[in-house]
């Protein structure tokens, strides 16, 4: 039977966001997991919001609120020519009303790749800053020199990573309809595995998957973050720092062979960047011994392909 809908397009029940139990959930079927006794259970948050996939609309939602609450027209932030976020701002501006700005690092290269001609697409404007600018983006004398060109505006920092975010991100443990032991999300900056562990049940834990090399220094910010947040931070997560793979965006021929076994046997694109390592992590671990037989994990796939 068909889904009902009403005369305006929706079926008249909140986002899916905001729905426990809104996040589809499928069980992996391999016999390297077998063998360990390991499930892994998928959770498909890149699946919750077609045109808005993953974690960083989460980390928005809150952000979004506050913006509007303090009257604030424009949203601005900063990314890097590849940055899923800018993507994410840009699309949820334009479907809340908001005026985007987004400041990217380095200098302009045309034609626009693929993510910033998504963001642009989507109204962004686009702005850049070198790389000197860009490493002191966060601080007051950059921040009021946007501030004089862009007027004045609700600034989101890089990766969207902040106390609100983290609120967003706590609420999606409890829209898993599935038992769990362990929930695994690749970082990037952190703010994804600070919400998710805040948001868990006692005796449950996080483990996050660094996507950067010589990322000890997330440990630090996953605490601080969760300090903003939460008042203090929880000991229920930790990091893997040994899959990054050669780095941030880099990959190595084991990873893209990970990739295209993964993606034969389970029809599922992993992308290099994030969701391909936090799998290959969870398989290297697993066959290492490193979870007793029993164990259910859950794998968050954060994003797939942006429309
Ligand atoms: C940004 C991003 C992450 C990392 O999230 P952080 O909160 O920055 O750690 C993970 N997966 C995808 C697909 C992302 O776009």
């Amino acid at each position: 039977m068909a889904a009902m809908t009403r005369a305006d397009g929706t079926d008249g029940r909140p986002p899916a966001h905001d729905r426990a139990g809104g996040v589809p959930v499928t069980v992996l079927h391999d016999e390297r997991l077998d063998r360990a006794g390991v499930t892994v259970l998928l959770v498909r948050d890149d699946l919750v919001d077609p045109e808005l996939p993953g974690n960083k609309s989460r980390k928005l939602k809150y952000n979004l609120v506050a913006a509007r609450e303090q009257g604030h027209g424009t949203l601005l932030t900063f990314g890097g020519a590849y940055s899923n976020h800018l993507r994410a701002v840009a699309a949820a501006g334009r479907r809340h009303g908001f005026r985007t700005v987004g400041v990217v690092r380095g200098e302009e290269h045309l034609p626009l790749n693929p993510s910033l001609a998504y963001a642009a697409a989507h109204g962004m404007t686009l702005t850049y800053l070198d790389r000197d600018a860009y490493r002191r983006k966060h601080t007051e004398p950059v921040l009021a020199a946007l501030r004089a060109t862009w007027g004045d505006c609700y600034v989101i920092p890089e990766g969207g990573s902040n106390a609100l975010a983290v609120r967003g991100c706590a609420e999606l443990p409890a829209a898993i309809d599935a038992d769990f032991d362990v929930l695994c999300c690749p970082v990037g900056t952190g703010g994804t595995l600070a919400g998710l562990a805040a948001g868990l049940r006692p005796g449950q834990r996080a483990l996050g998957v660094a996507v950067l090399k010589g990322a000890g220094f997330l440990v630090d910010e996953v605490r601080e973050l969760q300090r903003q947040a939460l008042g203090a931070p929880t000991d229920n997560w930790r990091i893997d720092l040994d899959h990054h793979y050669g780095g941030y965006a880099r990959r190595t021929p084991a990873l893209d062979a990970f990739i295209a076994d993964f993606h034969a046997r389970h029809d599922l694109a992993l992308d290099p960047v994030y969701t391909g390592k936090l799998l290959a992590a969870l398989y290297d671990l697993t066959e290492r011994g490193a979870f007793p037989p029993g164990t259910r994990l859950a794998a968050v796939i954060t994003a797939t392909a942006w429309p």
